[in-house]
């Protein structure tokens, strides 16, 4: 949890960002909230009326303040989608929960961010179709539950084939790497999607999943991406994105390397690339 707060800290330290840039968000509203998950599931959360195996299954005791936290965090990114149509890129300093499913989460996943951004930007008209590209280690599973059905959202997971979750839903594009996985490889399959997708799709937004649990320092990504090929990894998505003109917005999503500094390190490289390619 501690990199929550010292990312924002690094950024404003080096100067990548200043305090100027940064926005804080509202909570949702519960029709956003209603607009992806379940009535039963959010009257659950809202009186803490999850039972303990479903408590359990999202990884911890269910208290106020966190229910509250997930909704200021999805609220975040559908800022970001926002302020992403106007300055081209926009990122959360946290979110990317993607393993939420309409009517329960798991893997620390209370709300799906992503997908509640994507909902309502559909139900408001902002966008006509949405591209969702998760480069978090682990299948974004519920977002690919959330929009099985929906035409107007594409959802690409690239992820650890022998990773959690044991049973994957079905993405639109599920691309499951080999366990040690290293930069070349990735990025050569990476190059190999995701251009073809953004001409093919001609979303109106990019989510980007930006989970540094790909390096080989992680404890639980099973891959052995560098650092510097996780910020290629960031660089390319966002060049890919800045010369078609496809506004993006980022969510944090995983990472679990052994020391802090380098789960910080990745993240802030993100914001870096961002940094040195929009003005
Ligand atoms: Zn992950």
């Amino acid at each position: 949890m501690e990199k929550y707060s010292l990312l924002p800290e690094q950024l404003l330290y080096e100067g990548t960002v200043t305090e100027s840039q940064f926005f804080t968000a509202d909570p949702l509203p519960e029709d956003a909230i209603l607009r992806t998950h379940t009535a039963d599931y959010w009257h659950k959360l809202k009186y803490l009326k999850l039972s303990r195996k479903e408590a359990r299954t999202i990884g911890f005791p269910m208290r106020p303040e966190l229910v509250a936290r997930g909704r200021v965090i999805a609220q975040g990114t559908l800022d970001c989608a926002r302020y992403a149509f106007s300055d081209g890129v926009a990122l959360n300093v946290a979110g990317g929960t993607h393993h939420a499913f309409a009517d329960h989460g798991e893997g620390f996943c209370v709300f799906n961010d992503i997908a509640i951004a994507t909902n309502e930007l559909l139900h408001s008209g902002e966008v006509k179709q949405v591209l969702i590209v998760d480069l978090d280690v682990h299948q974004g599973n519920g977002t690919a539950s959330l929009f099985a059905h929906e035409p107007r959202v594409f959802t690409f997971s690239m992820h650890g084939a022998r990773n959690y979750p044991v049973r994957k839903e079905r993405s639109d594009l599920d691309i499951g790497l080999p366990d040690g996985c290293q930069d070349d490889v990735y990025l050569d399959t990476l190059r190999g999607h995701l251009p073809g997708l953004l001409d093919g799709i001609a979303p109106d937004l990019v989510f980007y999943l930006s989970g540094v649990d790909v390096l080989e320092s992680d404890k639980l990504g099973r891959l052995s991406v560098s650092l510097g090929g996780c910020r290629e990894r960031d660089r390319y998505v966002l060049e890919c994105c800045r010369e078609r003109g496809l506004p993006v917005a980022i969510s944090m999503g995983g990472g679990y390397s052994e020391r802090l500094a380098t789960i910080i390190e990745a993240h802030a490289n993100t914001f870096r690339v961002a940094a040195s390619l929009y003005d």
